[in-house]
C-alpha cells in the first residue's frame, strides 16, 4: 500500500511538472509572437521616414537644375523625417528602459503647481494654435515627493496630445486636480472628439493610433506614460463617458504632503 501511495504521489508530481512545462512553453510562444510583431511594427515605422529620406536625397543628388526653393523644400523634408526618426528611436529606447524595470527614479520634493506650469509651457512651446488651458486646482498647492521629471514627461505628453486632438476652432483643455481617499487625481480633459469606446482600451498599447490622419507620432507616447505611472506607483486611465479626450492620472498620497504655507 505504501508503495502504491508513493507511486500515486510521484505520478501527481509528474503531471504537475508536465502542466508547468506546457504553460511555460505556451508563455514562450506567446512572447515570441509578441517579439515578432513588435519587430515588424518597428521596421514598418522606420521604413516610412527612411523611404522619404532616400527618395528626396536622390533627387537632390541627381537633379542638376533644381531651383533654390525646391532644394530648400526637399532638404527640409529630409530634416523633418530625420527628426521623426530620432524621436522614434528615443521613444523606443525610453520604453525599453522603462519596461526592463531598470530605470532609476530621481525622487525629490516639489509643488504640483510648478510641475504643471512647466509641463504646460514645454508641451505648447512649438504649438501654433492658442490652446486655452483651464486649471481647476484645489490640490495644486500640494507638495509632492516623486520623480518630478518623469511626472512632467507624462503631463507634457497628455497636454501635447490635447493640443493635437482638441477642437481646432476653440482649442481648450481643462486640468483638474483633486485629492482624497488616499489618492491624488489629475484629470486632463480636452474639447476634441475624444477616443471611441471600442479603441479606449488599446490606446496605452505600443503603436496604438486611433485617428491616423492627425497622428504625427508612432503611438508610443501613451505606452510610455503608462510605464512611468506604474513605476511611480500610480496609474493612468482613459475616462469614458466624456465628450472629448479625457485622461486621469493618479498618484498615491503617501508621496504627497500639504505644502507648508
Ligand atoms: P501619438 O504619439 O501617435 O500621438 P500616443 O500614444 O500619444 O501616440 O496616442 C495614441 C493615440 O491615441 C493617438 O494616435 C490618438 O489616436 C489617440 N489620442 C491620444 N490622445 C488623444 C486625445 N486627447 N484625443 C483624441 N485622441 C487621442
Amino acid at each position: 500500500l505504501e508503495y502504491s501511495n508513493k507511486l500515486e504521489a510521484q505520478s501527481a508530481e509528474l503531471s504537475r511538472t508536465a502542466r508547468q512545462l506546457r504553460e511555460a512553453n505556451e508563455k514562450l510562444t506567446q512572447l515570441s509572437v509578441q517579439k515578432d510583431s513588435f519587430l515588424s511594427q518597428v521596421s514598418h515605422e522606420l521604413r516610412t521616414p527612411m523611404t522619404s529620406i532616400r527618395a528626396f536625397s536622390e533627387i537632390l543628388r541627381d537633379t542638376h537644375d533644381l531651383k533654390k526653393e525646391e532644394m530648400r523644400r526637399y532638404a527640409s523634408v529630409i530634416h523633418d523625417e530625420a527628426l521623426r526618426l530620432t524621436r522614434l528611436l528615443n521613444d523606443l529606447l525610453d520604453l525599453s528602459v522603462l519596461e526592463s524595470g531598470q530605470v532609476s527614479l530621481n525622487m525629490r520634493e516639489g509643488r504640483l503647481a510648478e510641475v504643471l506650469d512647466h509641463a504646460v509651457s514645454a508641451a505648447l512651446a512649438g504649438s501654433t494654435q492658442r490652446l486655452q488651458v483651464i486649471r481647476r486646482s484645489e490640490g495644486e498647492a500640494l507638495q509632492l515627493c516623486s520623480d518630478l521629471d518623469r511626472l512632467a514627461q507624462v503631463f507634457i505628453n497628455l497636454i501635447a496630445n490635447a493640443d493635437k486632438y482638441c477642437d481646432a476652432a476653440a482649442p481648450q483643455l481643462t486640468i483638474a486636480v483633486r485629492s482624497g481617499g488616499g489618492v491624488l487625481t489629475i484629470d486632463f480633459i480636452d474639447n476634441g472628439s475624444g477616443i471611441p469606446a471600442e479603441a479606449q482600451s488599446m490606446v496605452f498599447e505600443k503603436f496604438a493610433r486611433v485617428s491616423a490622419e492627425k497622428a504625427g507620432g508612432a503611438g508610443l507616447g501613451l505606452a510610455i506614460c503608462r510605464e512611468i505611472m506604474e513605476r511611480l506607483g500610480g496609474s493612468i486611465t482613459y475616462l469614458n463617458g466624456r465628450r472629448g479626450g479625457a485622461f486621469r492620472v493618479t498618484l498615491p498620497v503617501q508621496g504627497v504632503a500639504l505644502a507648508a504655507q
